[in-house]
Order: structure tokens, then sequence, then C-alpha cells
């Protein structure tokens, strides 16, 4: 099988012959290529054949990874015409990787204020901003913050994705590479999850143990009501730490690079989601989903709640807590009990971090 993402000296070798290079491109695949009359097939087959390849990869780096996808794309459409000079190799690897960089941290921004902001507009419950515990200014300062931690998240995370584009992960191109087939990707979705799922939850509850919290978790508790913006507000640390599991796991357990792409824009938008204010989970799914209303009483209280996806580690570690929100104990009862009360007007109470009004706040 012809690799997609064709070596240098591969494309020098086409260069040569221009019939040749056109029917690649208008075919993708070479032996739909020899079929021109102009040449006879046996002719441009042996071409193909006998065009010296240089041997600077193994036949592993020439597997390609999702970040390998991406880059072909880029490459492809902005990068080789328009951004780097044509004697600066493809396959390079500072190239790769200032490619990457600029990739990686394009993405990261697009996916959070993209989807952040879909979120915030259309999903979020402005009346939470009214909640005595919704500081001042907060969406600004979590936006603010996000977009600092992510360039520096982006470093470690590049030397991953250009290990996956060397060939060093298990990454696969096609589903006929998958031993099970269609059912291998399904499972492979599902072990993606439960992997994710298991790793994020330790790796939280390690960054809440008492001598590590504040140097990196912290950060991230100072929204006790958080807006979907909150969803990336992370100590760099702490931000990578918690997205390591994604990274990690294709280097483990085989996975169609295709579904690698999909999963992590999933996971970008399930970590908005359980920051969106939307406490609805339907019905008997409460009990095995962590949705927002799961992760807002992990913000308000600390030792609960630590899962991502799932209940079922919260419930093993026994650090599971029933959603006060669907007890009719959640932050819209409160903001709705002061409003009653006459202590909220309509206009967001500043606080400040503060609680003037009496409100029991745990602190950390
Ligand atoms: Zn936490
Ligand atoms: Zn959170």
């Amino acid at each position: 099988m012809m690799s997609s993402r064709l070596s240098g000296a591969q494309r020098e070798g086409c260069l040569s012959a221009d019939i040749l290079i056109v029917c690649l491109r208008s075919e993708g695949d070479a032996s739909t290529v020899c079929e021109t009359p102009l040449f006879p097939k046996h002719q441009l087959v042996s071409k193909v054949e006998t065009v010296p390849v240089e041997p600077t990869q193994t036949n592993s780096q020439t597997q390609g990874s999702t970040m390998d996808l991406v880059l072909n794309v880029a490459d492809h459409y902005v990068l080789t015409p328009y951004v780097y000079p044509a004697s600066w190799p493809e396959d390079g690897a500072l190239r790769q990787i200032v490619s990457l960089l600029v990739l990686t941290n394009l993405g990261a921004a697009v996916l959070y204020l993209g989807l952040g902001a879909i979120s915030y507009f259309f999903i979020f419950d402005h009346t939470l901003m009214k909640h005595p515990q919704f500081l001042q200014n907060q969406v600004r300062r979590e936006i603010k913050y996000a977009m600092t931690s992510l360039p520096v998240i982006s470093l470690p995370t590049v030397a991953l994705f250009f290990a996956e584009v060397r060939g060093f992960s298990k990454l696969y191109d096609n589903v006929d590479e998958s031993p099970l087939g269609w059912t291998g990707l399904f499972l492979s979705m599902i072990s993606f999850l439960l992997f994710t799922d298991g790793c994020i939850y330790w790796i939280h509850r390690f960054l809440h143990h008492k001598l590590i919290y504040k140097l990196f978790h912290k950060p991230h508790h100072i929204w006790k009501i958080p807006s979907p913006f909150a969803s990336h507000a992370f100590h760099p640390v702490d931000g990578f730490m918690q997205g390591l599991p994604y990274h990690i796991y294709p280097f483990f357990f085989p996975l169609h690079k295709v579904l690698y792409l999909a999963l992590y824009v999933f996971v970008n938008i399930w970590t908005i989601s359980i920051h969106d204010g939307d406490y609805r989970v339907p019905g008997a799914l409460t009990e095995v989903i962590n949705g927002s209303a799961h992760h807002t009483d992990h913000h308000l209280f600390f030792d609960y709640n630590y899962g991502q996806y799932f209940t079922l580690w919260d419930r093993l570690g026994g650090s599971y807590r029933h959603p006060s929100a669907l007890m009719g104990k959640g932050p819209h009862d409160l903001i709705r009990k002061l409003q009653a009360e006459g202590k909220l007007g309509g206009d967001r109470v500043k606080v400040n971090g503060h609680n003037p009004r009496g409100v029991p706040l745990k602190e950390e």
C-alpha cells in the first residue's frame, strides 16, 4: 500500500516525470496512474518502482499518525506553497516541530474559544452569574488564564505529537488494519473512554493531595461556580497532567487516527460540557454519567466527584456525591432563595472571592 505521505525523495522522483505527478494527484493511487495511453503500464510501473528512496525513515515512521493527517492537510494547502521555502523538506524534524507547535496552539485556541463561546451563549445559564460565589469579571479571568496556560501546555504535548508523527505510536490509517474491523474501532472507542476516565480520576485525586494541591490544581478551583470558559483554565502542569491520558493511550493501544482526532474533539466538548451549568442528565444516566451537576459539586466541595465521564471511579474510590443541584440544594436553588429573601439584586453580586451575604462556603 502506498503511503499517503510521500517522502522527499519520492517527491523528487515524481517531479522528474510531470505526467506522473499529475496523475498521482488526480487518482491518488499509483496503480491507476499507469492507465495513461502516453506511457504503457509496465513502463510507468517501473518508473514508480525505481524512484530512489533515501533511507531516512524506518517502516514504523511511515505508518502515519493523527497529527500526521493534520500535518498533511496543512502542508498541502498552506505550509508548502505559502509558508516554508521549497527547500525545506516536509519530513524534516525541525519543520515538523514548528508546524506541530503552530497547529496545536491554533487547534487548542479554536476548540476552546469556539466551543466555549457556543456553550456560553447557547447553553450556559447566565442566571448563575448572580450566584454569590461567581467572581467579578470571572469569564474574562477564566479566558485570560486558559489562554496563558494553553501555549505552555502545548510544549510537552507537541513532544508527544512529534513522537506520534515519527511513528512511535500504535495509530493506524485504515479500518482493515484493525484486527476486528469496525467492531475493533467501536471497542477502541470504549476502551479509550474507560482508560482516560480511570487515569484522570487518579491524576485528579493526586492533584488534590494536600502537598500538591496549592502548587498546581488550586487555580482551577478559584472558579466555584464555573462557566464554560473555566473548562481549560488550569495551571499548565495541571492541564498537561490531566490531558496526558489522552496522549499516551495511542502509544499503548492500537487506535484509528481519524477516530483519535474525533475523540480529541469529543473530550474537549465534554470538558466544556461539565462546566456549562446545564445540570440535566437524562433519567437513569444520572447515576452513571459525571455531568455538569456532579462537577459543579466538585468545584464547590472539593473532595467529591473527581471523575471525567463516568461516576464509576468515584463510587469505587468512595468519593461519589449525589449532585446537590439534583436534590434541590444547588446553585440555582440558592439564587432563588436569596432573591426571595431580597438579598440578591438583579445584577451580578460583586464578591471578589469573599462572601458578604452569609452564604456558607467550604474553603480548600
Ligand atoms: Zn479538582
Ligand atoms: Zn473543573
